[in-house]
């Protein structure tokens, strides 16, 4: 008989404490995870999965408009908030109940409600028991991180943005990064106006400055407003709903139903209970781990956002898997963090993989920077003016590419089968000596100048 009740307890069921959960139990461990929401995590319910729906959803604006000079008319073209909000709800339930599946197959027990850490290898549980565990993996995420000011409890997160109850007319986005680029895009093509406030003067920090202006460029185009270097005064509600929105020392409001609080995520570790068996935490409250996601308390693993490497869900499943074969499948393995392809699904949308041109210039100095801007060919057709930008860095002496930057149509479907091009370390030469395949967008980048 085991001397504990598991071999691995996963805290945590998301895109990293699943995989981690389900590949160890494949190599015999006897696994359970506790979730106190849903199974899947945010990327699965409210996160990568329900937004694109919504990107996908808000699109359809623009697509008939373009649709005109394609000889197409609809008459009376109607859009409707909540068939559209319960179709992407449907749609995380059939995810769900596939991930609880995937678990339950894999004889993983699921334990629905909230664990702590009771100790090096005890878990309490919600109901009051407690179980122990050799090992403990803490995949509990991160968590909308909401400024505070007078009334920013009326902010929604991106959280509650999948569950309004409608359409709001007007919605102010408070941030300049990932969420709020894409909820931008997202209400905008669904026609609420949209302002986006941030408290200094761009957008996407990292991103390739050059992609950045060209989406602020065609944002402001479409009828998004930026405001910078703004900061809240604070939120009051009306008895109706409204809100009066109060930033800059201004005493006049700007009037919205909705303010999305889009100011970045931190790590969820309150009431985590790491502090009874003692495990390290840093500045920003993540996890401190190894390479091989242990922390400073040999029992306890950590994998995700809760370590604060890199926030992104394909990241955390290579940590969890990374973890299952160290520590339960006898292959002790690191994840590999250079090169990680990003996408931020603005309209359009951006893509990118390595350095961007000003982190290449000061790493190495000496670069030469190719480029392609252009207007896609259903753009021309549509009369939409909307141009696109992809830009090649590369070494100068070598032509090794240090980054890839795109923004457009489909930017990031085709950034990461050209992302495999420039983790294998290729050069320019090697694109250009790729025949163009005719005509396409992604035939650019074998053509950049
Ligand atoms: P981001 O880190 O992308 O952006 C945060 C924004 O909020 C920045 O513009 C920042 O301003 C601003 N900000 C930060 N702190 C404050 C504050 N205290 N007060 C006011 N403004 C503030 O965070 P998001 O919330 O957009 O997304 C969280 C994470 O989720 C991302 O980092 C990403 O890892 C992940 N994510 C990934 C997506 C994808 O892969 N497509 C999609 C959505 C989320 P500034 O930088 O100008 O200082």
């Amino acid at each position: 008989m085991s001397e504990s009740d598991y071999d691995l307890f996963v805290i945590g069921a998301g895109s990293g404490g699943v995989r981690a959960a389900r590949v160890s139990a494949s190599y015999g461990a006897k696994v359970a995870v506790a979730e106190e929401y849903r199974v899947g995590g945010t990327c699965v319910i409210r996160g990568c999965v329900p937004k694109k729906l919504l990107v996908y959803g808000s699109h359809f604006s623009e697509d008939l408009e373009d649709g005109k000079n394609f000889g197409w008319t609809w008459e009376n073209a109607h859009f409707d908030w909540t068939k559209l909000r319960d179709h992407v709800l449907g749609d995380v339930d059939r995810l769900n109940n596939a991930y609880m599946d995937t678990l339950k197959n894999h004889d993983v027990e699921m334990i629905l409600e909230r664990a702590e850490i009771a100790g090096p290898n005890e878990i309490k549980l919600a109901s009051g028991k407690t179980v122990t565990a050799k090992t403990i993996l803490v995949a509990t995420g991160a968590w909308p991180d909401v400024p505070e000011f007078p009334g920013s409890e009326y902010m929604l997160t991106s959280n509650e943005m999948f569950h309004l109850e409608k359409l709001p007319e007007t919605v102010i986005i408070s941030g300049g990064g990932y969420i709020a680029n894409e909820f931008a895009g997202i209400f905008n093509g669904l026609g609420s106006e949209v302002i986006v406030v941030n408290r200094s003067d761009v957008i996407l920090r990292g991103y390739d400055e050059s992609l950045r202006d060209r989406l602020l460029q065609i944002g402001t185009s479409k009828g998004i407003t930026y405001k910078f270097n703004c900061t809240f005064d604070k939120i009051e509600k009306r008895e109706d709903g409204a809100l009066d929105v109060y930033m800059d020392g201004r005493d006049r409001p700007v009037v919205a139903d909705v303010v999305l609080a889009a100011t970045g995520r931190r790590p969820k570790v309150d009431g985590l209970g790491l502090e009874n068996a003692g495990v390290e935490t840093n500045e920003k409250g993540a996890i401190k781990v190894d390479e091989y996601s242990q922390t400073n308390v040999e029992s306890i693993y950590a994998v995700g956002d809760v370590t604060d490497r890199v926030q992104l869900t394909p990241v955390a499943i290579r940590e969890g898997q990374a973890f299952a074969d160290t520590v339960f499948g006898d292959n002790p393995r690191t994840v590999d963090y250079d090169m990680i392809p990003s996408a931020v699904f603005s309209q359009p949308p951006i893509a990118s993989v390595g350095l961007t041109e000003g982190e290449a210039r000061s790493q190495y100095g000496n670069i030469k920077v190719y480029s392609s801007d252009f207007r896609a060919m259903r753009n021309v057709f549509a009369d939409r003016a909307e141009r696109s930008l992809y830009k090649m860095i590369v070494e100068a002496t070598s032509e090794k590419i240090l980054g890839l930057h795109m923004i457009g149509p489909e930017a990031p479907e085709i950034l990461q089968a050209a992302a495999v091009a420039v983790k294998a370390g290729l050069t320019k030469q090697a694109f250009d000596d790729t025949v163009a395949l005719h005509p396409s967008m992604s035939e650019e980048l074998v053509l950049l100048k």
